[in-house]
């Protein structure tokens, strides 16, 4: 498996832990917190939706007054502009990292490679199953969401924030993140809730080891609480690039954090890819609801940091918490 650092039981763990970020430190350490503003939270594939987001609204997108009326014509164009960036960003790194094992096992979470014969998967092969339900159910409800929000600007029902300042955008992405992140968290906890993990979220979770194609591969139902992100818009005018990143955020990034490697290497380069953090949810599914840039777990007790100490720590309460139901 390369030089990438494996603990006794054979699960990837670097040197480091996972930490708050610097933004919540307390005395405010404010240029550090810039730093990972700046750099850590975006470099690099921040600034790609970013500059993906512009161009998508300038060549990629109908205009408002094609959106006035909700036909589908446009909407099936929105569907295939979605399907095909997921294909191209998934499919991609699916082809760099599992077809052409450009890097081996080289930073890969898991030893074992994606499962081509295991009945929990539709035609029990992972990889067809994951695409089946991201494009047929997960870029169908993106779109929707997406298309509605647009109607209801195209439609003068909310006026359209036509400021089109780049700090404007750039501080807008912030908000998106933000927004997103907190979003996230809260349905995430709602999805482990016994019944609806039971009937949606359990379909997700069937991917222990993640591959791109796994980032928005979910039941129709948790399609139907994960996209509600866009409803926000529904309420605060933005620009309709703000629309754009959070359908990219929401519908793209998660190929990126669950590609199953924290790093992807091409020749000199070493882009940061996987998110351990969420891998560490896949793996033990009682902890980790979040993303890191939100402090949402570290406030409800749910931060794994990924050490050794932590796993016991969660485990211990865990198993107290049983024996107090059981008594
Ligand atoms: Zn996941
Ligand atoms: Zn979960």
């Amino acid at each position: 498996m390369g030089s990438t650092p494996y603990n006794a039981t054979g699960d990837y763990q670097p040197a480091t832990t996972i930490g708050l970020p610097v933004l919540y430190a307390w005395p405010p350490r404010p240029l550090a917190a810039l730093r990972y503003l700046l750099y850590d939270l975006l470099f690099p594939w921040g600034y790609f939706f970013f500059a993906l987001a512009f161009v998508t609204w300038e060549y990629l997108t109908p205009s408002l007054a094609t959106m006035a009326v909700l036909e589908p014509g446009w909407i099936a164009l929105l569907w295939l502009r979605n399907a095909g960036l997921l294909c191209l960003l998934a499919g991609g790194l699916h082809w760099w990292l599992y077809l052409r094992r450009s890097q081996q096992g080289e930073f890969k979470f898991h030893r074992r490679w994606l499962a081509t014969d295991d009945d929990k998967f539709l035609w029990r092969d992972q990889v067809r199953d994951n695409m089946f339900w991201s494009l047929v159910s997960g870029v169908t409800f993106w779109t929707a969401y997406e298309a509605t929000t647009y109607w209801i600007y195209a439609s003068g029902w909310l006026p359209v924030v036509e400021y089109a300042n780049p700090l404007y955008h750039f501080a807008m992405f912030y908000v998106v993140i933000a927004w997103s992140t907190a979003h996230f968290y809260f349905v995430h906890r709602l999805l482990h809730y016994g019944p609806i993990y039971r009937v949606a979220h359990e379909l997700h979770h069937r991917n222990v080891n993640t591959g791109p194609w796994t980032g928005i591969s979910m039941h129709p139902l948790e399609h139907s609480i994960y996209f509600s992100v866009f409803v926000l818009w529904w309420f605060v005018p933005v620009h309709p690039i703000v629309i754009i990143l959070t359908g990219f955020f929401q519908g793209l990034s998660p190929a990126i954090s669950h590609s199953g490697f924290d790093f992807v290497k091409a020749g000199r380069l070493r882009l940061s890819t996987g998110d351990w953090y969420h891998q560490l949810h896949h793996q033990y599914f009682n902890f980790n609801y979040g993303n890191t840039p939100t402090p949402f777990d570290r406030l409800f007790g749910s931060w794994h940091d990924g050490s050794r100490a932590s796993l016991e720590r969660h485990r211990q309460r865990q198993r107290a918490r049983r024996r107090q139901a059981a008594s």
